[in-house]
């Protein structure tokens, strides 16, 4: 039983708020809060992402969105994990091994450097995340202002 086509609307399976409907006069769809482009394959009842820089690709089961690409994820899930741990790994161990002499004035130094390896391939690797999952930061903040500015003048109009 088919139930993606081109004259319904769905929820946006990136975003998770908007609603993705049909182009007029062409075979994709496309999201009202996040703007990302989808393309169908009604065929085989997929929707791919057509304007990320890392493909995904959903299938309709009932009234959601399940991601095709679990495997993917997994993959990057544990290239994730070896980024973090491996770096801070060899660093913590080279601090370990050749520890700064007592009393000397830079012996703080080796564990500020492991800590600071952890913190920086942390903030590498959200920032691939952010990659992967095109989240719409933009589009959540253009929201947020746009409540805070009708909650601004609401109370104009109270007053
Ligand atoms: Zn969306």
């Amino acid at each position: 039983m088919p139930t993606l086509d081109y004259s319904q609307t769905y929820s946006c399976p990136l975003c998770l708020r908007g609603e993705i409907r049909a182009f007029p006069l062409m075979d994709a769809f496309g999201c009202d809060f996040c703007r990302h482009i989808f393309s169908a394959n009604l065929e085989e009842q997929v929707l791919d992402l057509a304007d990320g820089q890392v493909p995904r690709r959903w299938y309709r089961k009932g009234n959601q969105w399940i991601t095709k690409d679990q495997e993917t994820f997994w993959g990057y899930g544990l290239f994730g994990l070896i980024l973090i741990i491996l770096p801070t790994a060899i660093v913590a161990l080279g601090a370990y091994c050749f520890p700064p002499l007592p009393n000397s004035p830079l012996s703080w130094l080796p564990k500020l450097w492991v800590v600071l390896t952890l913190i920086f391939h942390l903030i590498f690797l959200s920032w691939l995340a952010s990659l992967y999952f095109q989240f719409p930061f933009a589009s959540y903040f253009r929201l947020f202002q746009e409540r805070f500015h009708l909650v601004n003048f609401r109370d104009d109009n109270n007053h």
